[in-house]
């Protein structure tokens, strides 16, 4: 997806607040009717319908008049509002190129105002599992849109929660700096996804490496769940760095062993395909692939010494609950029904800026001025496009 930062230069203080107004009041509304957004923003000077209009011109929001005449934001509106207020906490000032393009995530390239260049993931939970739940009205009810935004906001503090965590035990991750929303801003890794690493000096080293961050990661109470090629860093140093972290789940989870065994499984299969290691002892499958019987060669979940709890004592501290992890779980894990309709007190306050508790209310507009309309100088990096506004008072 582009993401054209350009209009976020030109966008002014009152088309931030009726942003702000239609994501507010998408807590409870899949559409957000237009005189709620109108009374929430209450605009000094009034004028909503035409601000209203500059937004969905600009892609910003989604109008929908089948029922009654209302709006939604659109991805772009809500990366906009993860944006600006990252650009407002002096985080970064510019947005560059598209580093990638992962299953449920966009990843593009921001800057600092001295230059330093950092990653920003946009979470995008839903984007290819969400359509085909789309159709399950008893699930979704009438909060569809709130469904996304709630599970991207809670994959972007999870993912955020562990790199912080992993990272002060010692894990090669990214340095993870900020999150707001569904927007998760870490140190950029130099080095390429292992899938795009024809070949290595030491490749022996690198699996040693690698399997021994599974062990480690398990000893710490922790899998991984999606530990591939994808999700590992080598750089020209042949350095790993694991990136990719809203799936992982505690060793005490039910299906902990599978997991983990998949995860080692993974790892086994890759270096021995294109690398080609060998593993003492190898029968063919009845499919004709190689499978790997030397049960010594791989680290045994039972036999490691596993501290659980690491998760819970540890990300409790940051605001990811229970039942947040329990959300999110049932999502990921595919059975999205579970998540159901009791999620509607879940939307934890901790999860992003947002910690208004008037809901509905028209006061809340304080909370709009915390959280997205405090302006801060910048400046242009080159080849990054700026963030900084140009046509404000
Ligand atoms: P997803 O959860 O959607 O799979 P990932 O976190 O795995 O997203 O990121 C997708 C791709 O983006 C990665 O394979 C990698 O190429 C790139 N990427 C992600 N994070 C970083 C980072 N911190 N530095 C450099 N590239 C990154
Ligand atoms: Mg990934």
């Amino acid at each position: 997806m582009k993401l054209d930062v350009d209009v976020l230069r030109y966008l002014s203080k009152d088309d931030f607040r009726v942003l702000t107004a239609v994501e507010m009041g998408m807590r409870n509304h899949e559409i957000v009717p237009a005189e709620l957004v109108d009374r929430i923003a209450s605009l000094k000077h009034g004028g909503t319908y035409k601000v209203l209009k500059n937004l969905l011109r600009h892609k910003l929001l989604h109008h929908d008049s089948s029922k009654y005449d209302g709006f939604r934001l659109t991805y772009l509106g809500y990366d906009f509002l993860a944006i600006k207020t990252m650009v407002n906490r002096g985080v970064f000032t510019a947005v560059g190129r598209q580093l990638g393009v992962g299953k449920e995530s966009d990843i593009f390239e921001v800057a600092r105002e001295d230059g330093t260049v950092l990653a920003m993931k946009l979470h995008r939970l839903g984007r290819t599992s969400f359509r085909a739940v789309k159709s399950k009205r008893d699930y979704l009810r009438h909060r569809s849109s709130y469904n996304w935004l709630y599970l991207s906001r809670l994959a972007a503090l999870k993912e955020f929660a562990f790199m912080k965590a992993l990272e002060e035990h010692g894990f090669p991750v990214p340095n993870a700096i900020d999150c707001n929303r569904h927007c998760v801003i870490m140190s950029l890794v130099q080095g390429y996804p292992l899938m795009q690493v024809k070949q290595l000096q030491n490749p022996e080293t690198v699996f040693e490496t690698i399997l021994g961050l599974i062990v480690r990661l398990a000893e710490h109470g922790l899998i991984h769940c999606d530990f591939n090629e994808f999700n590992i860093m080598i750089d020209d140093d042949e350095k790993v760095t694991v990136i990719d972290f809203p799936q992982m789940v505690s060793v005490s989870h039910r299906n902990a062993q599978m997991y983990f065994d998949r995860d080692v499984e993974c790892i086994f299969k890759f270096f021995r395909k294109r690398f080609n290691l060998t593993f003492q002892e190898t029968r063919d499958a009845d499919d004709g692939s190689d499978v790997d019987t030397d049960e010594n060669a791989r680290p045994s979940f039972s036999s490691i010494s596993k501290t659980a709890g690491f998760l819970d004592k540890e990300l409790a501290a940051s605001g990811f609950t229970t039942k947040a992890q329990d959300d999110i779980e049932k999502f990921i894990g595919g059975n999205e029904k579970d998540l159901g309709s009791d999620n509607e007190g879940s939307d934890d306050s901790n999860v992003c800026e947002l910690n208004e508790t008037n809901v509905n209310g028209v006061d809340s507009l304080h909370l709009v001025e915390q959280n997205v309309i405090h302006e801060e100088p910048s400046s242009s990096s080159s080849k990054m496009e700026s963030v900084s506004e140009e046509n404000h008072q």
